[in-house]
């Protein structure tokens, strides 16, 4: 191949896959792999751009002081990632360009801190330095492996016309300057590295200082002509093309290059049919064109940056996204090519935190520019809208916008129409949040019949409501809104309605994690969520190495949430647990945000979570959210014996639900703390075994109190003890009164086939009547009066040789829980302390009960009994 003629290739290697040294040694060796002239562009390492983000945002808001432990925790994984990534040479001047990078951190978020103010343009020069390391590095480790590398810095090739945090690049001077660049670098065997995302700001942008959103639209003068480079412009001129936008990188350098190909190497096997994140069965697309994948991208398919495949349109540039852990796979081809025509429907992607505008009025008939002004209004405002529907009755107008921009849309439009509202000819404008646009893309809908009538069909079937619909005229793409608590849902059963999980390309590579959620940060909730922040997403020892990993992402409380889609650190952990220890809420503590604990769901439903799971460990009414969680595509852990032992109508449906949306509910915890009591049930029905009857200790409170008793002590005594140990409820007649026992005992009724309501339960109450409407403190003080009655009752049990146990009495026809005296022949008399027992009788363990003894109170417990639930719902 003459140098002259050789075609080039562009290679992304994305955040995503940009873990650790050993990925960044996996990239050199995929770039040594590759014979043509290639041109090599890196994101920043996974999750660097978030935390730079974050930085920024906090320092602007004041908590500067904050910010020193993390700087140092970025600069220590660039310098181990540069040490593993770089055998040898090279190694020094890279560190140091780490260390001033860092140092320039700290002064900028110092200097934030004062200034208490983030413009855009700030924003982009911090996270410039993201990918400007990484490539750093990755130039060094490349001339180490041998290949001849060379830095080249974004600003030098990628120009742009702002607006700051998310900039369109400027084709024609891109096209000329990487072409100057780099095309004599690539053909003399140089490997360019160039970090993506970022590119030089327009240069009348330097001196604008106001803080654009991303997608603002700008009307502006072209660029002037510009003088070349310089340090000042690389250290002030600086824009980010907006999130992801290091995809768009590389299309542009391959423009500008006429390449051969691109190649975007990123953690999935290729464009899937949906996000596997939300449907596990999602397949690898074999080809696709590019108009789909633009639609995909522009719909919120998060593999894509929306506007990466604008630059190659109409050129003969195909692009691949192919899976960095398997560098010999085909992934996906994006080009002009059709294929696959027996899938009418292609993929589904959706895009969340959506906000719905209706402008609605009787007068609006026949009143011509209605529409008009309202989408001239909104432009003008910069507002995108990005679904649109008019019925023809011309009554009303409805379409979609960011959420974030539907009061300032809402506000605009009532300013436009005011004279027409004031008529009433224009009723106003209704707002409606928390929505999701799913949208159903594929090239040969247009030659199909019935495809709308399919995804219609099948959104009843699951149950879902649509709250409106829109079809482009092009027929490549249905979009449908649905409240963003029933987008996954939703996607799931369009993409099982089209068959997509047949699509020829292969599965998905299993999720790495399961995303828990924790439902209460009492006792329990922070115990398990030590445990689990500290096992910090690593694999589980001795387990295969293709099951995921369980990560604790958020926590939700009455008042507010956190969430960290990374996993929270053991550090956020032990605050949040400090914090809350301290009566405070998740939403006061470190990274809190306040929200009901429904909104805090539904938010969480739209972070496209791993394979999530719901952990309800509270003692409140949960239906609601339970159910919210299963419609949502959550597994659901119980501890939370409330759901389950309501109304029997409710928590039949509860199981319904889960069946229905094949998710999985687990409520091991419920009964028994950590004891395997469903677990044993299960295996004996499993094995041909029928239970009779289930008889148990179910109360390590009374349990504790009452052998305190039957060693003589007196029961207000054991009692103070048991409050004293923290055994009780705040109220300890909450034990006393067998409440909790007959929910426990009315889970395991309904495990055997009882069909009685929460009132059927026999509960004897060991508060006698004239103390039980006390206040709490008055109750407590006359606790007193109540020993010799006891004293009596254990003295009448020993002398007819037996003790006093708190039983509950389980079959399919009657449940009782009540103070029972049990003799020598009963496997409770020798309980001690806060053991809990359960003792089934069976058809085959008839006459002598099987029994499981254990712990069955206290935090510690509980929790391990939860989390060997969550580890059978992630495996
Ligand atoms: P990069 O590392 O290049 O930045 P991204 O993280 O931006 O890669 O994109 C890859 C991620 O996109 C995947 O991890 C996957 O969860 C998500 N994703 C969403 N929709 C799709 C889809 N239709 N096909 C493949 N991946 C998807
Ligand atoms: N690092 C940037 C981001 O996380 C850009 C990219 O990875 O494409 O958005
Ligand atoms: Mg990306």
């Amino acid at each position: 191949m003459s140098a002259k003629k050789a075609v080039i290739e562009v290679h992304k290697f994305g955040g995503a896959s940009l873990t650790d040294a050993a990925a960044f040694r996996r990239a050199v060796q995929i770039v040594k792999g590759r014979a043509a002239p290639r041109a090599v562009v890196v994101s920043a390492p996974a999750g660097v751009t978030d935390v730079l983000l974050n930085l920024a945002v906090r320092a602007a808001a004041g908590d500067g002081d904050s910010c020193a432990p993390e700087v140092e925790s970025l600069r220590a994984r660039y310098a181990e990632i540069l040490r593993g990534a770089v055998a040898r040479g090279g190694v020094k001047e890279v560190a140091t360009e780490i260390d001033r990078s860092m140092g320039e951190l700290s002064r900028l978020l110092s200097s934030l801190a004062v200034l208490k103010e983030l413009t855009a343009r700030t924003r982009d020069f911090i996270v410039s330095r993201g990918e400007r390391l990484s490539a750093r590095i990755l130039a060094a480790a490349l001339a180490a492996g041998g290949v001849r590398a060379r830095y080249v810095d974004a600003t030098e090739v990628i120009f742009t016309d702002g607006p700051f945090g998310g900039a369109s690049p400027n084709l024609i001077l891109t096209d000329m300057a990487a072409r100057k660049t780099l095309r004599p670098l690539c053909l003399s065997g140089i490997v360019p590295v160039i970090p993506g995302f970022i590119g030089a700001a327009k240069i009348d942008e330097h001196e604008d200082e106001h803080d654009h959103g991303a997608g603002d639209a700008h009307h502006r003068a072209p660029p002037p002509a510009r003088s070349h480079a310089g340090d000042e412009r690389r250290a002030r001129g600086v824009t980010t093309l907006g999130r992801g936008g290091s995809d768009l990188t590389a299309t542009l350098i391959a423009r500008a290059l006429s390449a051969r190909e691109v190649s975007l190497w990123k953690d999935v096997p290729g464009l899937l049919t949906a996000d596997p994140r939300v449907v596990p069965d999602a397949r690898v697309i074999p080809q696709l064109h590019l108009r789909e994948a633009a639609e995909l991208a522009y719909f919120g398919a998060k593999v894509l940056h929306p506007r990466a495949l604008i630059p190659v349109a109409g050129r003969p540039i195909p692009v691949f996204v192919r899976p960095f852990a398997d560098p010999s796979a085909a992934g996906t081809e994006i080009s002009a090519r059709r294929t696959l025509d027996r899938y009418p429907v292609k993929a589904l992607s959706a895009v969340g935190g959506q906000a719905l505008l209706t402008v609605a009025g009787n007068g609006m008939l026949g009143v011509p520019g209605i529409a008009a002004r309202t989408f001239e209004a909104l432009h003008r405002q910069g507002i995108s809208v990005s679904l649109i529907s008019q019925s023809s009755s011309e009554q009303s107008i409805c379409f979609s916008v960011p959420a974030g921009a539907a009061r300032r849309a809402r506000d605009r439009l009532t300013d436009e129409f005011r004279d027409e509202i004031a008529r009433g000819e224009v009723d106003g404008i209704d707002v409606r949040s928390g929505l999701a646009t799913v949208a159903v893309v594929g090239i040969g809908m247009a030659g199909h019949l019935g495809i709308a009538a399919r995804v219609f069909a099948a959104l009843a079937e699951a149950g879902i409501n649509i709250v409106a619909i829109a079809q482009g005229s092009s027929e490549l793409n249905i979009s449908f809104v649905v409240a963003a608590k029933d987008a996954p849902a939703a996607q799931r059963a369009v993409h099982g309605a089209f068959q997509l999980s047949k699509i020829g390309g292969g599965a998905a590579a299993r999720a790495a994690y399961t995303d828990a959620v924790l439902l209460g940060f009492g006792q329990i909730g922070r115990a398990l969520a030590g445990i689990m922040s500290k096992a910090g997403g690593k694999r589980r020892g001795g387990r295969a190495a293709d099951r995921p990993s369980l990560r604790l992402v958020a926590a939700i409380d009455r008042r507010g949430f956190v969430f960290d889609p990374n996993g929270l650190s053991p550090r956020t952990v032990a605050a949040l647990v400090a914090s809350k220890k301290a009566g405070r809420s998740l939403a006061d503590g470190p990274g809190g945000q306040l929200a009901t604990p429904t909104d805090a769901l539904s938010f969480l439903a739209e972070h496209a979570l791993s394979d999530p799971m719901l952990v309800d460990v509270t003692a409140d009414e949960t239906t609601p959210l339970i159910r919210q969680a299963l419609g949502g595509g959550m597994d659901v852990v119980l501890a939370n014996k409330r759901p389950l032992s309501g109304p029997r109508q409710e928590s039949e449906a509860l199981a319904t639900l889960a069946a229905r949306a094949g998710r999985r509910m687990l409520t091991e915890a419920t009964v028994g703390a950590g004891l395997p009591i469903f677990d044993t049930y299960r295996k004996l029905a499993e094995s041909g075994d029928r239970v009779i009857k289930i008889e148990g200790c179910l109360s390590g409170t009374l349990g504790f109190v009452l052998t305190e008793v039957e060693h003589g002590r007196p029961f207000s005594e054991a009692l103070r003890r048991a409050m004293d140990l923290g055994y009780t409820e705040p109220d300890p007649r909450d034990d006393l009164s067998g409440t909790d026992v007959g929910r426990k005992a009315l889970i395991l009724g309904r495990l055997l086939g009882f069909t009685g309501e929460p009132g059927d339960v026999v509960v004897e109450s060991l508060v006698p009547a004239a103390v039980r409407t006390l206040p709490r403190d008055a109750f407590l003080a006359r606790l007193g009066g109540l020993d010799a009655d006891w004293s009596r009752r254990g003295a009448a049990a020993k002398a007819k040789g037996g003790t006093l146990r708190y039983v509950a009495s389980v079959t399919k026809d009657r449940i009782s829980v009540g103070l029972k005296v049990v003799d020598r022949s009963s496997p409770f008399f020798g309980l001690k302390g806060t053991d809990n027992q359960v003792a089934f009788t069976t058809a085959r363990y008839r006459k002598n009960p099987l029994v499981i003894t254990g712990p069955g109170a206290g935090p510690a417990v509980t929790a391990a009994g939860v989390l060997n639930d969550m580890l059978r719902v992630g495996g």
